[in-house]
C-alpha cells in the first residue's frame, strides 16, 4: 500500500492516536441522545441516570453506583471516602491518581503516597506488605488505602491477573485497608482476559470506570461502591461540584455504550497489536512494552530527539504523545479506522529518521 506518495491524501489525513478520549460520539449515540428521557438529577429524578447507575451497579454486582463528569472526579472521591487526612495510600509509581490528577490526592484528602517502582505498573501483594507503615509506629503515615489501575495508562495497557488481586485483598483485610479500583479502561481489561466485571465487585471497596475513553462517549465516568459508603458518596460529589442536572442527554450516550461499544473494542487491540509489531522491527525503534490491549509504550534510539520524531508524524498527519521518561504512547480507539491504520502502518516503514 503506497497511500502517502499521494499528497492529497497525506494533506487530508488526521490521525489522532493521542488517547482514547478524542473520540466523538456516533451519529447513532446522538440519536439516542436526543430520545433520552432526562430530569434533575441533583433530585435523583433523571430517569437515564438511574437506568445507567442500576446497569453499571448490576454488571458489576455492587450495591450502588454514581455518575460522575471525570474519572479525576470518582477517583477523587474514592480516595475522599476511603482515608482520613494525613493517611497514606500505595500504588503504582505510573499511577494516575499520582502522577495526572492535579495533586488532588494531598489537595482535596491530606493523604500522601507510597510508591511502588515495578514494571507496567503492575505489582504483587508482597510489594503491597512491604509498603505498608506498621500501624503502631506514630512517626510515619497510616497506611489506609491500596489504589490499582486496570488496565494501567503510563504502564502501558497492562492488565491485571485476577489471583494476584485476591492476594492483595487479603493482605488488604490482614492490614484493615481499603481496595481502590481505578477502572478506567477495565472494559479493555474485559476484552483482552474475559474476566468477568463481578469479579473486581467482589473485591474492591470502591470502583472507578470510565465512559469517555474506549467506549466513546463525549462525557462520563461511574463510581461504585456499597450502600453504607454511598451518602457520602453523594456528598462529596455535591461538595466537589460533580452534581449535574439534566444529566440523563451525557448518561444515555453511556446506555448506547454499554450495549454497542464494548465488544468492538476488540479491533482496537488488533491495531494496536499491529502497531506494537510494526515498531519492533523499525530501526530507530529501542524497546516496545507487550501490548495487552489498546495502547501502545515505546521508546526510540537515544540518539533521535523525541521531539523530532513526533514533528516528523504530525507533518504527515499522525498526532501521538509523549508519556515523560522518553516514552511515547499510541492509543487506538473507535475512531481510528482500518484506513488509516493501514496509512500509519505504511508511513512507519518509510520514515527517514
Ligand atoms: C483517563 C483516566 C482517568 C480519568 O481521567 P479523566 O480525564 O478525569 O476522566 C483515571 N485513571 C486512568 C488510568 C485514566 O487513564
Amino acid at each position: 500500500m503506497d497511500l502517502q506518495l499521494d499528497p492529497f491524501y497525506v494533506i487530508n489525513m488526521k490521525v489522532n492516536l493521542i488517547s482514547d478520549t478524542v473520540s466523538k460520539p456516533s451519529k447513532e449515540m446522538l440519536d439516542f441522545m436526543l430520545n433520552a428521557q432526562v430530569g434533575d438529577d441533583v433530585f435523583k429524578e433523571d430517569p437515564s441516570v438511574n437506568e445507567l447507575e442500576f446497569v453499571i451497579a448490576d454488571m458489576f454486582g455492587m450495591d450502588n453506583a454514581l455518575f460522575f463528569p471525570s474519572g479525576t472526579m470518582t477517583n477523587q472521591t474514592a480516595i475522599k471516602l476511603l482515608t482520613s487526612p494525613g493517611d497514606q495510600l500505595i500504588c503504582s509509581k505510573y499511577a494516575h491518581v499520582y502522577n495526572y490528577e492535579g495533586g488532588g490526592v494531598s489537595f482535596n484528602s491530606g493523604v500522601s503516597c507510597k510508591l511502588i517502582d515495578k514494571e507496567k505498573g503492575l505489582f504483587d501483594h508482597i510489594d503491597v506488605m512491604k509498603s505498608i507503615n506498621p500501624p503502631d509506629f506514630y512517626h510515619s503515615p497510616k497506611t489506609s488505602l491500596v489504589c490499582i489501575e486496570n488496565t494501567t495508562n503510563k504502564g502501558g495497557g497492562a492488565c491485571w491477573n485476577i489471583e494476584e488481586i485476591n492476594k492483595i485483598k487479603k493482605v488488604c483485610i490482614e492490614n484493615n485497608l481499603n481496595f481502590h479500583l481505578d477502572g478506567a479502561r477495565i472494559w479493555n481489561a474485559y476484552i483482552s482476559n474475559g474476566i468477568d466485571f463481578k469479579e473486581y465487585g467482589k473485591v474492591f471497596d470502591t470502583i472507578s470506570v470510565c465512559l469517555s475513553k474506549g467506549l466513546g462517549c463525549p462525557v462520563g465516568s461511574v463510581l461504585l461502591c456499597s450502600k453504607e459508603k454511598y451518602d457520602e458518596a453523594l456528598r462529596f460529589r455535591k461538595i466537589f461540584g460533580g452534581g449535574m442536572r439534566q444529566s440523563g442527554y451525557l448518561a444515555a450516550c453511556g446506555i448506547y455504550a454499554l450495549k454497542n461499544n464494548i465488544n468492538r473494542l476488540a479491533e482496537d487491540h488488533k491495531r494496536a497489536f499491529d502497531i506494537g509489531k510494526k515498531l519492533k522491527t523499525l530501526s530507530f525503534v529501542r524497546k516496545v512494552e507487550d501490548v495487552e490491549s489498546n495502547i501502545v509504550i515505546f521508546e526510540i534510539d537515544e540518539k533521535i530527539e523525541y521531539q523530532k520524531f513526533l514533528d516528523e508524524l504530525n507533518k504527515k498527519g499522525i498526532s501521538i504523545i509523549s508519556m515523560g521518561d522518553n516514552k511515547l504512547r499510541v492509543v487506538t480507539h473507535i475512531d481510528y479506522t482500518e484506513d488509516q491504520h493501514q496509512y500509519f502502518l505504511s508511513l512507519l516503514d518509510e520514515l527517514n529518521i
